[in-house]
């Protein structure tokens, strides 16, 4: 056992970053310092954690070593089963390595505060000091209340209030630790616990560097047009910066400085739509914790469970393998499985489909998307689906239901996008593309199964069933 006094941080899947890490930054401001990562394999199975996730967060694990190590920083790596047993196996190794204070960045998913919960009790019982943050928003869940000091179901308020409350908050990004004399803590090999690695590698590389110069080269190319080009999935319109975000590789204030580094330009509506989309995830987290039954697969408005969904298993795998009829919905699916990511609206479109066209129950939606997302997030992922099926806050009336073929019209026009993922349709022309099977002018021979549902009849069935309710 070493006998000087030590600080333990305690790193999650939500903060592989050692810039603007604010564990990280006070740990090493009261040092020495070692960090701890604990993987729980059996804990990201239960809750649907993509393969494609999981190897992400191994890579950019590898990343952080390496940063660290150039801080002097030791790396442990704890495997427990399930977060039942975190708390006992991080307490045996602060033992071990006479640890004084503990630190560690909140999560906000109900598990996930359970597990914050016993290891704080584990520690304080100890005297071992436990300091937490809030470091993945801006906002700790609980202090943008209504005037009735309720949690916001209202998106647009509580962005109204987020922009007046910033105004006031001293944030900033905080730079990486100081370079620390060496410990007597030797590092542990960072071990991928995945059958498989570098999982798309080739569109997703790791390291905070990577993140970094996505993010610049957004803001300096694509921000600014950002609210003409993210609804168009077949240009490079949006960040694509969600997987970093989720995995903590980036922050929120890092995305919120450079806006800031656009001067007066910050102002531009796409600079403004773009940070709009950034509050849409701070609500979404902050209503899992005002609502925690929304993380127990409960929908947001009770009265909605009542809904009977429709049981069908071969419409599920048809919405699952891209194999609908519907070339929009299936470029989109197949999109998901082969890159780990779809496009925003998209995401929409497909919910939409499955929980209103198909009416399956959308919790088999939700975690069929946790189950291929590279960004699974359960707060954005479960704010979308509950969105899309009208059970959520502030959710789509359940008499708007997208059309996916109108969608496919308005925002992949030539269908480009349609053509990259269903080769099946390349040499259709632009009107055909949209509804292969609705072509009148001439019979025509596809590898390309037919509409499984009737757009307009199922559109009606589903308004009848929410009316019901
Ligand atoms: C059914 C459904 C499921 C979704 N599941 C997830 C998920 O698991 N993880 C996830 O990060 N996002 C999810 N989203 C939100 C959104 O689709 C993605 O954040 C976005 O497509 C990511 O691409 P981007 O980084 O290019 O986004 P950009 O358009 O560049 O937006 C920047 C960032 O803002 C945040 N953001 C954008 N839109 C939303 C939103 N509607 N809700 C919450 N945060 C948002 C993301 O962190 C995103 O990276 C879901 C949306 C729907 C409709």
């Amino acid at each position: 056992m070493s006998d000087s006094k030590k600080q333990l941080v305690w790193l999650k899947t939500c903060d592989l970053r050692v810039k603007d890490n604010s564990a990280l930054y006070h740990g090493a401001a009261a040092g020495p310092v070692f960090a701890v990562f604990v993987v729980t394999p059996e804990q990201y199975n239960e809750h649907c954690d993509a393969a494609i996730k999981q190897d992400f967060w191994y890579r950019n694990l590898l990343k952080l070593g390496e940063e660290l190590d150039k801080l002097n920083i030791p790396l442990k790596i704890l495997h427990c089963a399930s977060f039942n047993e975190l708390p006992d196996e991080l307490f045996k190794l602060s033992v071990i390595h006479n640890v004084s204070e503990i630190h560690f960045n909140k999560q906000y998913g109900f598990n996930e505060r359970s597990c914050e919960e016993q290891v704080i009790k584990r520690f304080e019982k100890n005297s071992i000091r436990v300091n937490s943050y809030n470091d993945t928003l801006f906002f700790e869940p609980g202090t943008l209340l209504t005037g009735k000091k309720t949690y916001y179901t209202v998106f647009t308020a509580f962005k109204n209030l987020f922009n007046k409350e910033i105004e006031k908050l001293a944030w900033q990004v905080l730079p990486k630790p100081k370079k620390q004399i060496p410990l007597d803590i030797e590092s542990d090999a960072v071990l991928s616990w995945l059958d498989e690695t570098e999982l798309r590698a080739d569109l997703w590389a790791a390291g905070e560097s990577i993140a970094k110069r996505r993010l610049n080269e957004f803001i300096k190319k694509r921000v600014l047009n950002y609210k003409d080009t993210r609804d168009i999935p077949s240009i490079n319109g949006t960040s694509t910066i969600s997987p970093y975000l989720a995995a903590g590789v980036i922050s929120a204030r890092q995305c919120f400085e450079a806006l800031e580094s656009l001067g007066s330009k910050k102002n531009n509506v796409g600079a403004v739509t773009w940070r709009t989309e950034l509050i849409w995830r701070e609500f979404y987290k902050h209503i899992l914790v005002g609502f925690p039954h929304v993380s127990k697969h409960q929908p947001f408005k009770v009265k909605t469970s009542k809904i009977v969904w429709n049981d069908n298993a071969e419409h599920f795998l048809a919405w699952c393998d891209g194999r609908t009829g519907v070339p929009i919905v299936d470029a989109a699916m197949r999109q998901l499985v082969q890159t780990g990511w779809m496009h925003n609206r998209l995401r929409m479109v497909t919910a939409m489909y499955l929980s209103k066209n198909l009416f399956l129950d959308w919790r088999k939606g939700e975690e069929f998307f946790m189950q291929h997302l590279i960004d699974g997030d359960l707060s954005a992922n479960n704010g979308g689906w509950q969105w899309s099926a009208s059970t959520g806050t502030d959710a789509a009336p359940y008499f708007r239901i997208f059309n996916p073929v109108t969608q496919s019209q308005r925002f992949d026009p030539d269908g480009k996008f349609i053509r990259k993922f269903v080769p099946e349709l390349k040499d259709c022309d632009k009107k055909t593309i949209h509804e292969p099977w609705a072509s009148k002018s001439r019979p025509i021979k596809l590898d390309y199964p037919k509409p499984i549902v009737d757009l307009k009849i199922t559109r009606q069935l589903a308004i009848e069933k929410f009316k019901d309710l």
